[in-house]
């Protein structure tokens, strides 16, 4: 006896499979559950993924588009700034609405895993009381890690390094950091040592947003590196957003990649920021500011796709689809090979998951009962048509449903309806 079974599914490996679910459990994934359950989805013919995984947001400034104005310039520079002036503003309510109203949608669209950055430099830390709130309010459907990101620089802004302290001391996960808006260069690497100091001493894995500037000669993931090797932060240290690497010497880069390697690191591009934000400055040809993740993949480092801003000072637009996400960074990277556009799935799900540390995700027994069941046939279909959520369940509970978006046709000789799945290979 099952609490819930989701019948006839197709995993994003091909298996077809019945999950049975007991309680907040996988308990069987087999190609046919004869057992009863308290109730059925049945899933023949759709993609079920385990969750999508976001493991790059800024859950305090989310859902603020407009407050106080909107960003003219479109650059990083100005959203920092307008970040700054709404700072001022904002209060402990407001943010817990937002990121709860946030929450919805994520949870609608099957988006169960989110780490998100909260800024610290705020003497009343409002921002990081409000987040831990939400992180607990959510719990029974989404997993929300906290990361300390000192937005103004954890030397720049003279009390950021006991604020960003403070806000560990309160419960947040990981230590975060921005290197390259420190006053120079020598200042961003000794900031990189000292956050990566921090986590080492409390045991905490390190994520700083590195290098996010169209400067070739930004190279604080270098001094990342070499930090998380020096401190034993071998496979908990990432390096978000790395957009200098697009820019950067090719030599140059020929070298950073094996220590970047060989250090354990990890990368969080976020196509859709990186695309608007980057390459501001240019006239023609125009940089597009993605990091190389190709070439980052194809030396082992793990790569996970973010979707860092929804409606904020930096991004106007988000939706909480990481299938968005991943079908930028498809573009973008230029990933369109078979096999290369299942991993863009997987950099918003299971590489996802490996890159933020997740444990007990997946479709497996024994892993917590969180799955997505999409109006799609396969991971690549689902990349290009950010389907319909059929079902999104979360810890064994069904939290959300959608209707599969066919249209009626009234075409003569034509079918009445149209889904538009990929066809099956016919005639010739
Ligand atoms: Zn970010």
């Amino acid at each position: 006896m099952f609490d819930l079974i989701v019948k006839g599914g197709t995993l994003p490996d091909g298996r077809v499979a019945d999950i049975g679910i007991k309680g907040d459990r996988i308990a069987a994934v087999e190609p046919r559950l004869e057992a009863e359950a308290g109730e059925v989805i049945d899933a023949a013919g759709d993609l079920v993924s385990p969750p999508f995984v976001d493991p790059h947001f800024h859950m305090d400034a989310t859902l603020s588009y407009g407050l106080p104005r909107v960003n003219a310039s479109g650059t990083l520079l100005e959203g920092i700034g307008l970040w700054g002036e709404l700072k001022e503003i904002m209060t402990l309510e407001g943010l817990k609405e937002r990121a709860l109203a946030y929450c919805d949608w994520a949870a609608s669209m099957g988006l169960l895993h989110i780490r998100s950055h909260v800024d610290t430099c705020d003497d009343r830390l409002l921002g990081v009381q409000a987040m831990l709130e939400v992180r607990e309010a959510v719990k029974p459907y989404i997993d929300l890690q906290l990361v300390a990101f000192p937005q103004d620089g954890v030397f720049r802004d003279p009390t950021a390094w006991d604020n960003t302290v403070r806000a560990l001391d309160m419960g947040v996960d990981v230590v975060g950091g921005i290197p390259h808006f420190e006053r120079t260069m020598a200042e961003g690497a000794r900031s990189v040592t000292a956050l990566c100091e921090l986590a080492a001493e409390r045991g905490l894995p390190v994520d700083l947003h590195c290098d996010e500037t169209d400067d070739p000669m930004s190279r604080h993931v270098e001094t990342l590196a070499m930090e998380a090797q020096r401190l034993g932060l071998q496979g908990r240290a990432v390096g978000s957003h790395l957009t200098s690497m697009h820019s950067m010497d090719n030599y140059y880069v020929s070298k950073l990649l094996p220590l970047m390697a060989e250090a354990g690191l990890a990368a969080i591009p976020n196509p859709l920021i990186n695309i608007v934000l980057q390459g501001r400055h240019d006239s023609f040809p125009k940089r597009r500011g993605m990091t190389r993740v190709k070439e980052l993949r194809a030396m082992g480092i793990p790569v996970a796709f973010g979707q860092d801003c929804v409606l904020d000072p930096w991004y106007s637009l988000g939706t909480a689809d990481m299938l968005d996400v991943a079908f930028m960074g498809l573009h973008v990277a230029q990933m369109t090979h078979p096999e290369e556009m299942r991993a863009c799935f997987s950099m918003v799900t299971e590489e996802s998951a490996k890159v933020i540390g997740l444990e007990g995700y997946g479709l497996a027994p024994g892993c917590a009962a969180s799955l997505v069941v999409l109006d799609a046939a396969d991971p690549v279909d689902a990349l290009r048509l950010r389907p319909a959520r059929l079902a999104v369940v979360a810890k064994g509970k069904v939290v959300a449903r959608s209707p599969r978006a066919d249209a009626a046709l009234s075409l003569l000789g034509r079918p009445g309806s149209v889904r538009r799945r990929r066809p099956v290979p016919g005639r010739a």
